[in-house]
């Protein structure tokens, strides 16, 4: 991003590109319970949103709310999560959690960052995903996804999601932090991938100032590609002699064919 006024813009560009819901926005919209969203945060760390989406349906048809999971057995909670990522970790963190809420909170999730990340398997990611999509308050959830995203678009220069977390808090405006995570995980997921982000398609094309970005897509098989991949280092000095050069392929054709007519002529004369 080159300049301080694009920062609207760019959260204006990929509002209106949206193509991706990630499961806990689709929570949020459809009103679920502060413990569910908690739990399905907790469940979501390093596992594709459609299988913790399927594992905390299991887990919540079988479970209604914290009072029940607390007296259920960390087996049964693995058969219904699994194959969550860590699913033995998380079943564990699915009890204790519960307990905690009950026994220290009353039964309630509590709307605080501190109090959040004293429960079993809650960081700063969980905990502010938490406070924003089930109480609507504003922060800024910062993951992987933001992470990129932030620094590729000149946002902040960090080098740490937690770096990242306290960095955007001073340049957005406190309007946009709410929408910060939700936009750049669908915009990340889809289009600003971590290998090969599809800068050609993307709507922040002309604003982003993509730093840290090596290897953009660009179609396949294209002289534009093979020039991409030697600026972005991807070929070998062989390769990138050869690219204004018409391909070998037809003289080595030549001699493998005649090769045994002249070694003939040779021996019989
Ligand atoms: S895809 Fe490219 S242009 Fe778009 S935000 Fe990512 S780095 Fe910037």
């Amino acid at each position: 991003m080159k300049e301080k006024k694009d920062i609207q813009k760019v959260f204006s560009l990929l509002e209106r590109s949206v193509t991706f819901t990630p499961v806990i926005n689709k929570l949020s919209n459809n009103k679920a319970s502060a413990f569910r969203i908690l739990i399905t945060t907790m469940l979501s760390a390093r596992t594709k949103d459609e299988v913790t989406e399927l594992a905390a349906e299991r887990l919540f048809s079988k479970y209604k709310n914290a009072k029940e999971m607390v007296f259920a057995k960390a087996k049964d909670i693995e058969a219904l999560i699994y194959p969550v990522g860590f699913y033995k970790t998380k079943a564990l963190n699915v009890i204790n959690i519960s307990k905690s809420v009950i026994n220290e909170f009353n039964g309630r999730v509590p709307q605080n960052l501190e109090k959040l990340t004293s429960l079993s398997g809650v960081g700063l990611k969980t905990a502010t995903l938490v406070l924003a999509e089930a109480f609507g308050m504003d922060e800024i959830c910062v993951d992987t996804h933001v992470h990129r995203m932030s620094n590729r678009l000149g946002l902040v220069c960090t080098k740490t999601p937690e770096e990242t977390h306290y960095a955007l808090k001073k340049v957005l405006p406190k309007k946009l932090w709410r929408k910060t995570n939700f936009l750049m995980v669908s915009h990340g997921k889809t289009v600003c991938t971590p290998v090969s982000p599809k800068c050609s398609n993307c709507v922040l094309e002309k604003i982003c100032i993509k730093k840290g970005v090596k290897k953009k897509k660009m179609g396949q098989g294209t002289l534009d590609t093979r020039k991409d991949k030697i600026l972005s280092g991807g070929y070998g000095v062989s390769e990138k002699a050869s690219l204004n050069k018409p391909a070998p392929c037809s003289l080595m054709l030549f001699y493998t064919s005649f090769m045994p007519i002249i070694n003939l002529i040779f021996i019989n004369s």
